[in-house]
């Protein structure tokens, strides 16, 4: 093994970049390497600029790395990295393999690998277990939850419809696959007004998100109405515990603290969907993950964004400064998600190495059961459909 340390004299400065500029192929990731020795994993480090990489992580986890990549190319693992991954664990995966929930699993669907290691939270390997059920389908830490999830099961669901007979149930992809196979139709952040227009009827039963559903409600505003937990009823439902946290004063404080007024051409507050109405109404752009990177990308390309805050978990902000590296980005790192922060680098690594020694997986791996796979997956497929 090569335990040689690059000096840091020798590696490249960043280079000045005036507008955005696609990111070449696998940059966010350490998966460009052709010769996997631990000297080329460690430059690949010190090359992906990541401004909250620093020389200190590196040095103490390049060798780390070094050995998940091996152990990852000799079993054939996919290893899918969620946008909320720490950069370390995120850049495991190449770009192609990185993204939200439903845009990996999707590619966990295709995948001929007999393994698909998911760094994120269960929900999402259950997602990718309902669309690619013949594979071996782990996460490094099962204790991982979420506030969304774990607080609205399969029967919340069976008491609101119960309620709301025949109205159709459509259930955020960001729940577990029993809840799931209750429900008619799923969707994301970024479908969910489409997929609510496209179902039949004057009204939609949505769950579990209270602000998500506000925030449907608010966009469906006289064409259809949206019932949701706690809305005329006194059924429970569950909020993302990371984005309820960002409160409309704290908009404001970030504008002014930020210099980032509203509607300024080249700065830009965003909010994610999952956080309150009037977070949202404050914000400059709302939307999903995902359109949120791509107006980001639109706004460098075509006005040179020059500055962004994105209300939502700090990860994601961390990951997109280095796709992005000419707009200077601020985030706020006490709100991050104590769920996806529990997968880390040793955490994988142990996985990995358990794979590799024969060892039992049952604590890594995600079980469903053939009845609920089956059920869970007509609501996917029907919003994949739709989409
Ligand atoms: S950020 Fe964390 S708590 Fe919020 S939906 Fe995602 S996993 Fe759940």
């Amino acid at each position: 093994m090569d335990s040689q340390t690059i000096p840091l004299e020798e590696l490249q400065p960043a280079k000045k970049q005036t507008g955005y500029k696609k990111p070449e192929l696998n940059k966010n990731s350490v998966r460009h390497i052709k010769e996997l020795s631990l000297k080329n994993v460690k430059k690949a480090l010190y090359d992906r600029h990541h401004p909250t990489l620093t020389t200190i992580d590196i040095e103490a986890h390049a060798e780390k790395v070094y050995k998940i990549l091996n152990l990852k190319a000799k079993h054939d693992v996919l290893m899918l990295g969620h946008n909320y991954m720490e950069p370390l664990v995120f850049g495991l995966s190449g770009t192609e393999e990185q993204g939200d929930s439903l845009g990996l699993s999707m590619h966990a669907a295709k995948t001929e690998s007999p393994y698909i290691l998911f760094n994120g939270v269960p929900f999402m390997a259950e997602t990718a277990k309902i669309l690619n059920p013949s594979k071996t389908v782990l996460v490094s830490d099962k204790t991982a939850g979420c506030s969304l999830a774990d607080n609205f099961g399969a029967e919340d669901v069976r008491k609101l419809k119960a309620l709301y007979p025949g109205v159709p149930v459509m259930i955020y992809i960001n729940s577990y696959a029993d809840a799931k196979a209750e429900s008619d139709i799923c969707c994301t952040s970024a479908n969910a007004v489409k997929i609510a227009q496209e179902m039949p009827g004057d009204e939609i039963l949505f769950v579990p998100d209270i602000y998500f559903a506000e925030n449907l409600e608010e966009e469906l505003k006289g064409e259809k109405t949206v019932i949701y937990p706690g809305k005329g009823n006194q059924e429970k439902g569950s909020v993302c515990e990371v984005h309820e946290k960002f409160l409309l004063s704290d908009l404001f404080a970030i504008r002014q603290q930020f210099e980032i007024p509203k509607g300024h051409p080249k700065r830009t507050l965003y909010a994610h969907w999952e956080c309150r109405l009037e977070v949202l109404q404050e914000a400059d752009f709302y939307g999903s993950t995902s359109q949120i990177r791509k107006d980001i990308a639109k706004r460098v390309e075509e006005n040179g964004l020059e500055r962004a805050f994105i209300a939502s978990e700090c990860e994601l902000t961390s990951n997109l400064s280095q796709e992005f590296p000419t707009v200077q980005f601020w985030t706020a790192c006490s709100v991050r998600c104590s769920h996806m922060a529990k997968v880390t680098i040793d955490k994988v690594l142990n996985l990995l190495e358990a794979l590799d020694s024969g060892a039992d997986l049952s604590p890594y791996e995600v079980n469903l059961n053939s009845e609920v796979i089956e059920r869970a997956r007509r609501p996917i497929e029907r919003m994949l459909e739709i989409t």
